[in-house]
Order: C-alpha cells, then sequence, then structure tokens
C-alpha cells in the first residue's frame, strides 16, 4: 500500500504526541523479571480504594450487563448539595480528563487558540491540538503560571485559558485573589478553565476554590476529580462546575454513557468517606514532609508543592537517573516533555515507599559521585 494513512488524519491529530503515562508496576516487574517494584508515578492515592467505595461497587456489580444511568443523577444530586452549585451546573467526566477534552471539542476550533502555561499539565496542549487550534504558551514565573502575562496573551481568537491550579508536575498555585484580578481582566469571550485535580491537598494561606467566584463570572469553569485525594484513578471520575449553558453544551458533547455503573456508585459512595479523606490529606502532608527533609539532606533543590507529588532537582541528567532507579524496581517520573530535564516528579506514598525511594536515591547519587 503507498498510501500514507496518517496523511489523512487532520492536522492537528497528525501532530499529536501520545500521553507519557506513569509506568505500570506489573509491566516493570515483567520486563526485569523482578518482584516488589514501587510505584510513585502517578500521583495516585497510597491508601487504596476507600472501603465505602468498594461494598458500593460490590453492591452495584449484578447490574453490570445494564447501562449506568447516563445523566448520573444520584451522584449529580450529592455533589451540587455538596458544593452549593445546581445540577444543571455540572457535567461528570471519565476522569476530569473526559470533561478537560469536551471543553476543547466544544468550544475550539481552527480559528481559534487557546492560553496556557509553560509546564502546565500535558492534557491541555493535547486537547487544543487535537482540535487543530493553537496553544500559546505563556513562560512560567518561579515554575508557576504567571497570571498577568496570561491576560496579556489573551487575543480575539482565544476561546479558552487553562489554570492548573495547583500545577501538575510544578505543584505550584495560585492564590484566589490572583484568579480574581484574571477574571476581571478578560474579555466575555473566554472561558477561563480552572483545573482543581489536587484541590483537596492545598494547605496554603491565600488558596481558595474559584468555586466561590462561580456566581460572579459565568465564563468560569472549574474541574475536580476522584483520582486523586478520593483515590479512585482507575474509575475514571471527575466533573466540571460551570454555568449552566456551558454545562449544557458539554453535556450534548459527552458520550451518552461516560461515566459507568461502578465509577457512579464509588464516587457518590466516597463523598461520604469523610475518614478517608482526612486520612488521605494527612498521609499527604506527612510524606511531603518526609520527602522533602531527605531531598534536603541530601543537598538537592525541589519545587515547594502543593500537591501529593513533588519535582525533585537532580545533578546530572534526569531521564539515566529516572532509568537507574527503575532498575532497583522504583518507577518516578521524568518530566523532560514538560520542559523539565532536570526534575523528576514523585508522587507522595506510603511512608516505606518515600523511604526506599530516598534509600534508593541516595545510594544513586554516591555511587554516581565514587566513579
Ligand atoms: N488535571 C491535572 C492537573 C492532573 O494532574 C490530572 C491527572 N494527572 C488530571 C487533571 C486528570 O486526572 P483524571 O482524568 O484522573 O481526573
Amino acid at each position: 500500500m503507498s498510501m500514507d494513512l496518517k496523511s489523512l488524519a487532520l492536522p492537528g491529530v497528525q501532530h499529536l504526541q501520545p500521553y507519557q503515562g506513569g509506568k505500570p508496576v506489573e509491566e516493570l516487574e515483567r520486563e526485569l523479571g523482578i518482584a516488589g517494584a514501587i510505584k510513585l508515578a502517578s500521583n495516585e492515592n497510597p491508601l487504596g480504594l476507600s472501603p465505602l467505595a468498594r461494598s458500593a461497587i460490590d453492591r452495584v456489580l449484578t447490574e453490570g450487563a445494564r447501562y449506568p444511568d447516563g445523566n448520573g443523577y444520584y451522584l449529580k444530586s450529592a455533589l451540587a448539595e455538596r458544593l452549593g452549585v445546581n445540577s444543571n451546573q455540572l457535567t461528570l467526566g471519565n476522569g476530569s480528563n473526559d470533561v478537560l477534552e469536551l471543553l476543547a471539542r466544544g468550544f475550539l476550533g481552527a480559528q481559534h487558540n487557546a492560553v496556557i502555561s509553560e509546564h502546565a499539565f500535558v492534557v491541555y496542549q493535547l486537547a487544543i491540538t487535537a482540535q487543530n487550534a493553537r496553544a500559546v504558551i505563556v513562560p512560567a514565573k518561579n515554575w508557576g503560571h504567571d497570571l498577568a502575562s496570561m491576560a496579556e496573551a489573551v487575543d480575539e481568537h482565544t476561546r479558552l485559558l487553562f489554570i492548573a491550579n495547583p500545577n501538575n508536575p510544578t505543584g505550584t498555585w495560585v492564590p484566589l485573589a490572583e484568579v480574581e484580578t484574571l477574571l476581571n481582566r478578560l474579555p466575555e469571550h473566554v472561558l477561563v478553565v480552572l483545573d482543581e485535580a489536587y484541590f483537596e491537598y492545598v494547605d496554603e494561606p491565600g488558596y481558595g476554590s474559584a468555586l466561590t467566584l462561580l456566581d460572579r463570572y459565568p465564563n468560569l469553569v472549574v474541574t475536580r476529580t476522584f483520582s486523586k485525594a478520593y483515590g479512585l484513578a482507575s474509575l475514571r471520575v471527575g466533573y466540571a462546575v460551570s454555568h449552566p449553558d456551558v454545562a449544557d453544551i458539554l453535556n450534548r458533547l459527552r458520550q451518552p454513557f461516560n461515566v459507568n455503573g461502578l465509577a457512579l456508585a464509588a464516587a457518590r459512595a466516597v463523598l461520604d468517606d469523610d475518614e478517608y479523606l482526612q486520612k488521605s490529606i494527612e498521609l499527604n502532608r506527612r510524606g511531603y514532609e518526609q520527602l522533602t527533609a531527605g531531598f534536603e539532606a541530601l543537598g538537592l533543590d525541589y519545587i515547594p508543592s502543593a500537591g501529593n507529588f513533588v519535582a525533585v532537582q537532580v545533578p546530572g541528567d534526569a531521564e539515566s537517573l529516572y532509568q537507574a532507579l527503575l532498575h532497583r524496581g522504583v518507577i518516578v517520573r521524568p518530566i523532560g516533555l514538560y520542559g523539565l530535564p532536570n526534575h523528576l516528579r514523585v508522587s507522595i506514598g506510603l511512608p516505606e515507599e518515600n523511604r526506599r525511594f530516598l534509600d534508593t536515591l541516595a545510594d544513586l547519587l554516591n555511587d554516581g559521585e565514587s566513579n
């Protein structure tokens, strides 16, 4: 066959780089013929599934041959009550990744652009490019989003502006007052997407959820997920909170059953599991202290993080250190694709996992010095 089939794809799609997730534990163990590897590479919840989520899943398994409620009535009602919004402001997604893509599909075409920050969560760029739209990348300030410069980058073709708060992989965050200043500056034809995937973990003065601004700014969209502090990454549930008109567009665009029945039930149950949530947050706080104390002891700089992960600067080539860690059964994430070739991102794990990562890292760095 002589035809180049790839050339038939939309130009933006032809240039997409596949998303590179964390390496699965089973894959590494299979490749190296080892057991007992640990994964601190995908910002997952190290506590495992909440017991309430597990029993909810057990209860609905028998309904597995039937389609789920495509409107997610019970989950949306519970979320609406919890967040103090109306159900018609909610769009459920197969992970918050799904709603981020729906936003791009609903509001971006080849004539548009979307504004993002350098080092921002890479899915924004993928979603924008897939629409044949242009990503306007604004240089970061102190590794984080520079909202004033992002506002300046907006023009008449801009339809979306993404802010990860906190951002992955840097863990940087912006104060609520700065978000409000930005919203006051922007024209109404720009939807501002506040990605609050790590919201529950943040304990910083001046940080606040943009949900409190929703009444005053109809062009604001807040996205959240059950993948992180609520521990449902594999189930895939996230959501957007927006003006009802935006929610209406997203809900028309989504697949009829984009959130499966097990995920709906698990998310509904875990919303009530306050004990699990508090345990997750506390474990994360202590793990952050453990990791950053370890980095300081090793003389390594890290980017202060408000999330459940830390980007640490390593001497030499981060990619080869990543590989060396893999060979010792420790999976972290190289972030060269995020413009951070000298950093590794490590997700905060259980105390013994953090310990093993730090000990292995120390070993490898000392080996490097003696060579
Ligand atoms: N936003 C940010 C900033 C993230 O880091 C992630 C997960 N890596 C997501 C959104 C998407 O997560 P999910 O689809 O599991 O909700």
